[in-house]
């Protein structure tokens, strides 16, 4: 007959109703007196992740919208350009972080084909691709960054209203 409360504080309080048992001491102890628990150790670091991921054929999509991946790890994507040969459809993959892809887009456009548009040295780019032309596969490593959820999108230009998607870091 013993109601607990916790405080907003994280206190334990312990309100005997009636009989006068008294089981605050142990609970106190077993919650450390209202401390945090101890902080769990991190992931492990550099453990590999590898992401696949392509365009839909001709099609200015890629086949994937989403991924996501355990903070602390080192990730490897490979994307496949689909598109036909000879239809001059190229494409790349770039991360970027949240609230930059539209500027990266349009900064992408303005360094032209010669950057593989994406503006040097963007500080907003955490890791792309090169360029692939159709049927070409490229491939990029970069350690996961922080958790979060960010964008990624081509850079190609026309593409990054219809080719984007999340990236999910947890
Ligand atoms: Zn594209």
């Amino acid at each position: 007959m013993t109601a607990t409360h916790i405080s907003r504080r994280g206190f334990l309080r312990t309100v005997v109703v009636t009989g006068g048992l008294f089981v605050g001491g142990a609970l106190v102890a077993a919650c450390g007196g209202g401390e945090s628990a101890p902080t769990q150790a991190p992931a492990a670091s550099g453990a590999p992740v590898t992401l696949e991921i392509g365009s839909k054929g001709d099609a200015l999509e890629y086949d994937k919208t989403s991924f996501e991946v355990p903070a602390g790890s080192k990730v490897t994507l490979n994307f496949k350009n689909n598109a036909s040969p000879g239809s001059g459809v190229y494409h790349n993959w770039v991360l970027v972080r949240p609230g930059t892809i539209d500027a990266v887009a349009a900064d992408g456009i303005a360094a032209g084909e010669a950057n593989d548009y994406l503006k040097p040295n963007d500080n907003r780019v955490i890791a792309h691709t090169k360029l692939a032309k159709e049927g070409e596969t490229v491939s990029v490593t970069f350690d996961a960054p922080a958790p979060g959820t960010y964008d990624f999108l081509c850079t190609f230009p026309g593409h990054a209203t219809l080719m984007r998607g999340k990236f999910i870091v947890k």
